[in-house]
Formats: C-alpha cells, structure tokens, sequence
C-alpha cells in the first residue's frame, strides 16, 4: 500500500502514547508520569505523550507536565493529551503555560468544546507558546481545512478510521502540506504505517495506548495471525516501528479472531435495547463511577453517546479505571458507536474492551519488570 501511495520512508519514529491517568497503582501520580517516560526513553521512544486524569485537580496535570520533562531532560519530544477533559478554559490555560515552561512539542485537545471550536483555540494560541493539535474530532477533509484556516492548530490530525480511509487521511495530509504544516496520525495499526510512510509532513506515529505493568501483548486486537503488534516493545533501538511488507496492508488476519469477533455486531444491532451482548459478559453495574459529571445508571453518563461519537477511540480511557466503569464504558463505546460507525467498529470496539476487562479483573498475566 505505502509504495502504491508513494513511499518517502519505512522506518517511523514513534511516541509511547499513555493511558489516561489513574487512581489505582498505574500512572497515578506525576511521579509514575515521569518514571515510564524514563523507562519509554530507555527503550530507545523519541517521543512521550501523557494521557492525563482529566478530571480532579488541575494542578495535578500540571505537576505530571513539569515531572515528566524534569526526569527524561531536554532531549525527548513530550505532548499531552487531555482529550478535551479539562473543564474551563482556565484550566487549559494553566496546563499550557506548564507547556511553554517545559518547552512541550505539542498540547491536543485541551478541554471540553469538544476539540472544534476553532475560536477557543485561536484563542488559546495567542496566550501559549506551546503548539496545539486539534483535529481528532472534526471529520473530513474539508472540517480539517476549516478548521487550520480558522487558525485554529498548529499540527493537523487524520485517522483513517474516522476520516475517510486512507484516501481521506492521504487527502487531509496533501492539504497540510500545502498549507505548509504538518500532519499527524492518529492511533496504531497497520493502516497508520502505511500513510505515515508515505507522508513527508509528519513527525511521529503514536504507539498507543501503553502504561506500567501491562502485558504488552494484551492491549491489542488479536485480529493479526503473522505477529503483528503495537505494544510497547514494538520499536527498534531508535524508537522506531516498521511498515509491514508485502500486499495490502502486510499483515496476515486472524479470521478465527475475527468470527469470534463478528458475534459482536449481533450484539451491537440490540445494543440499545438489550444491552451489550459482546464476546465476553458485560454487566451494567447499578452504580458507575467514572467521571465527574458523567454519571448515571446503567450508563455512564446521560451524555454518553455524545461523548462515544466525538471521541469513540479515546473511550480506551476508560480502561485503565475502576473495573466497573470498564465495563460500563463498554455498554458506553457499544452505544456511541452504534449511533455512527456501524457495527463493524463496535465489534471491533467491544471486543478490545471486553480483553481489558478480563485482564485489568485479575492479577497481570505477565508482568514485566521495570516498565
Ligand atoms: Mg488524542
């Protein structure tokens, strides 16, 4: 696929993108923020990208901001991701001036206009130094395009799951270049090496999501029979991951997997109604406790399918919490997804969920030492 698009490269730097902060023994701390950059350094990462707690103290994110770049020094692109948690704009505001301090390489999805208002982050821009990325939750070429000539982000986003396939991440990239920015893609997969090689204008693929003590082959889709995998230990000493080669997407599929998988989309078709019927038991638990203001019962918040639409891929937040709130962030992303995508991701979607479930309920099947 990369040489039909063009290829400019096959080895592709990536950043250690983490889960979201927790309150449970993980990234629970700024401290446990800075000690796996340190390590995502060690093991040769370029780049590392916090996935903070969203809600609580702001001054928390900033604390893990300043931590962080404190203990890898100068020599390591760090970005975070709030994935428009924050609440206020002065809170965006006071993680960005912790930006500028620790000269971050970019700040995404600051807080909750739903990463599109353009305005809010011209206007966040003008107060910061620290370059923006926006664009996970705007669709399309054209939003893309409205929204950098509305000087709304430095770094463009594309995802070839939510913007039109390859062909729409190629576009959106074309367009960047030609406005002389760059473009960044986002997630893991075999499709995102494959745009990335052929893009000049971009800097990192986002190795994602990772965190301490995490069977780094449990994350991922078992959808790939060659060996395939985004886990932590996927680059090479120079922090790199390679494109696989040979026809299509270089990856051979599990199609046991992937049947397993598709008794999921008949689930997905009662999910309103019924409830999850997933390959794996998902039980609503009479009482959730995700986020501030995202409560509610049987689900997780009366907001639920908005926040599963705008941020479908970021509901893997979820997973490094409290056991009961993965499980209803299943039902959440099964609803979210229902409402847009199609049953095809919501297999795909409950299915990830539900390998997390069974690994965050019992002890780590394998541990590994020092992440
Ligand atoms: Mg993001």
């Amino acid at each position: 696929m990369h040489e039909l698009l063009g290829t400019y490269r096959t080895a592709l730097p990536a950043y250690a993108s983490t889960h979201f902060g927790d309150e449970h023994g993980g990234l629970d701390s700024p401290g446990a923020f800075a000690d796996f950059a340190v390590r995502c350094k060690e093991l040769g990462y370029p780049g590392f990208k916090i996935h903070g707690w969203g809600g609580g103290p702001i001054r928390r994110e900033v604390a893990a901001v300043l931590a962080t770049r404190a203990a890898v020094g100068p020599d390591m692109d760090l970005m975070i991701d709030p994935a428009c948690e924050y609440e206020t704009f002065a809170d965006a505001l006071k993680v960005g001036r912790a930006c500028d301090e620790a000269g971050y390489f970019w700040y995404e999805d600051p807080y909750r206009d739903g990463g599109a208002s353009s305005f809010a982050h011209r206007k966040l821009r003008q107060l910061i130094r620290t370059p923006l990325l926006l664009g996970e939750h705007v669709r399309g070429l054209e939003a893309h395009v409205d929204q950098i000539l509305a000087e709304g982000t430095d770094f463009v986003r594309a995802d070839p799951d939510y913007d039109g396939g390859i062909t729409g991440v190629m576009k959106i990239a074309h367009a960047a270049e030609g406005l002389g920015l760059d473009v960044e893609i986002h997630a893991a997969g075999p499709a995102q090496r494959h745009c990335m090689a052929a893009i000049r204008n971009t800097n990192y693929y986002e190795l994602a999501l990772v965190r301490p003590r995490l069977d780094p082959k449990s994350r991922h889709y078992h959808a790939y029979a060659d060996g395939y995998t985004d886990d932590l230990t996927s680059v090479d000493a120079e922090g790199r991951v390679h494109v696989p080669q040979g026809p299509g997407l270089g990856v051979v599929l599990d199609w046991e997997w992937i049947r397993r998988v598709r008794r999921g989309r008949r689930c997905t078709s009662r999910a309103r109604t019924r409830g999850c019927r997933g390959p794996a038991p998902v039980a609503i638990p009479a009482r959730v406790g995700f986020r501030p203001g995202s409560r509610g019962p049987g689900c997780p918040s009366s907001r639920c399918p908005r926040r599963c639409t705008s941020r479908a891929r970021a509901c893997s937040g979820g997973l490094s919490r409290a056991r009961d709130a993965l499980v209803v962030h299943a039902q959440c992303q099964c609803r979210g997804l229902g409402q847009r995508d199609g049953g095809a991701q919501v297999a795909g979607a409950v299915a990830e969920v539900a390998e997390h479930a069974v690994d965050l309920r019992g002890p780590p099947r394998d541990e590994v030492a020092g992440q």
